[in-house]
């Protein structure tokens, strides 16, 4: 396990942008804002979604498409760098009508509501491929 210490910097609260992408949102108040490194957590509604599982084995993303209205029972993630780019890392729990939830990796959504709370860390948090799992994980 590596591990550091991280002082916080900065807290916003956000509205996502009806019809826009979940994840682009996020990624850009942290362009806007400079922010090399968050947290952050977000519930709300989306139109659809893209979400990503990780094929442990094949070392590889498999995407699911849902095209139906989902609730954004629970969004975690993290901004950090990727390639030089700002990358919001987003997993979100989402429920159907029924109430029945999907989970994981979301690549992509389009907002139908949304709320955002991010806290910024000073430091920069850096991705870069890991050789055991063939993911991009901070350094
Ligand atoms: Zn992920």
């Amino acid at each position: 396990m590596d591990y550091r210490e991280v002082a916080s910097e900065q807290e916003f609260v956000a509205r996502l942008g009806h019809g826009a992408d979940w994840r682009a949102e996020i990624e850009s108040l942290a362009d806007d804002e400079d922010v090399d490194a968050a947290w952050f957590i977000a519930m709300g509604a989306v139109q659809d979604a893209d979400i990503w599982y990780y094929d442990q084995d094949e070392k590889e993303y498999r995407e699911v498409q849902f095209d139906e209205p989902l609730e954004v029972a629970s969004c975690v993630g993290n901004i950090s760098l990727l390639d030089g780019e700002r990358f919001a890392h987003t997993h979100a729990v989402l429920s159907r009508r029924s109430g029945q939830t999907l989970a994981g990796h979301l690549d992509s959504a389009t907002v139908f509501a949304g709320e955002l709370y991010m806290r910024t860390f000073e430091e920069p948090l850096v991705r870069e491929r890991d050789q055991p799992t063939g993911l991009d994980l901070w350094l």
